[in-house]
């Protein structure tokens, strides 16, 4: 399997820089090809704007999905940009991995998605009509490939519970997990995430390290979160809305797009799973 992995932490002595060397160890050990765009090292450009459309013309007003549309189209993506497009390509996996910033992912990452999913590879994608909303949420140019989040937070677990006060873990990354990793089509993986890192020690990085490894094995065959596919007949066209009676009474908010089971897409061949090599790790 090919992984692509997008890093995003300004110091390799760090955890996040330890963990990472950690995933790719034990992914090249499982047999994967491994890339990873270290956003910081790589100087990625963050905020997305007119030097993006160098062929636009000077007094044309930047409307940035046409002009983003338009470049893709004619292969005028800057080369930044292009390399992270054909990485993404390439990848079977990608895993984003950041520390978690303002309850989110640290703009830089922001800046990688913003410029890399250009329209007509990551939105704008499929028939837009009154009987169809394109191929998205579970379709699109990246089905069939898998996709999870590696993060670390300075709050603990319990902070990130049901009841935390931050709000549970699984709502604060519904935007990354189901608006920007289902959304262009990646069936996706629940997130590892390493809570109370500021606080961490020798036996908890070990231990932390471990079930990082595990999660490695696993992630050619670990069951993905089950969001309803926008196309499988859940969603009222044009409304978008769920169907009524769809959903567990009283469920509302993010729950509401959690189906009933796995939505992977149709086995394809992902090369080295979880198994006999996997001891050998
Ligand atoms: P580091 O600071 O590098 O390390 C953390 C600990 O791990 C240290 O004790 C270090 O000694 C230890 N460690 C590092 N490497 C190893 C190793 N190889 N072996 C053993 N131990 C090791 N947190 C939240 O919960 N919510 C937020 O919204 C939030 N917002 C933030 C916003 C900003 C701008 C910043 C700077 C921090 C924020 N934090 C927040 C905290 C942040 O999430 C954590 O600081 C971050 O996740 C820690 O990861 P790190 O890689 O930077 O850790």
């Amino acid at each position: 399997m090919n992984v692509l992995l997008v890093y995003a932490h300004p110091e390799p002595r760090s955890l996040n820089g330890a963990l990472r060397d950690v995933a790719v160890a034990e992914l090249q050990c499982l047999g994967h090809e491994v890339q990873v765009s270290d956003l910081y090292a790589m100087g990625w450009k963050a905020a997305i704007d007119r030097a993006d459309f160098p062929t636009l013309a000077a007094d044309e007003r930047l409307a940035i999905s046409d002009a983003s549309k338009a470049a893709f189209k004619a292969g005028e993506l800057t080369p930044d940009v292009q390399g992270e497009i054909d990485k993404l390509r390439w990848a079977d996996a990608v895993i984003l991995q950041f520390p978690l910033w303002w309850f989110s992912m640290p703009a830089i990452l922001k800046g990688w998605v913003d410029r890399v999913y250009a329209r007509g590879f990551a939105y704008g994608v499929g028939e837009h009509s009154d009987k169809r909303w394109g191929d998205r949420y579970g379709e699109g140019n990246l089905a069939g490939k898998r996709a999870m989040l590696i993060v670390t937070t300075g709050g603990w677990e319990t902070h990130y519970g049901a009841r935390g006060v931050n709000g549970p873990i699984d709502d604060l990354l519904f935007p990354i997990n189901h608006g920007i990793l289902f959304y262009p089509g990646f069936d996706v993986l629940p997130p590892f995430v390493a809570y109370q890192a500021g606080r961490i020690d020798e036996a908890k990085f070990a231990a932390t390290a471990e079930q990082l490894r595990e999660r490695m094995r696993t992630l050619a065959t670990a069951p993905p979160i089950p969001y309803r596919r926008q196309n499988g007949g859940d969603y009222l066209i044009p409304s978008m809305e769920l169907r009524a009676g769809l959903g567990a009474p009283g469920t509302n908010g993010f729950a509401l797009h959690l189906g009933e089971g796995p939505t992977a897409h149709p086995a394809i061949d992902r090369g080295t799973t979880a198994g006999d090599k996997a001891k050998d790790c």
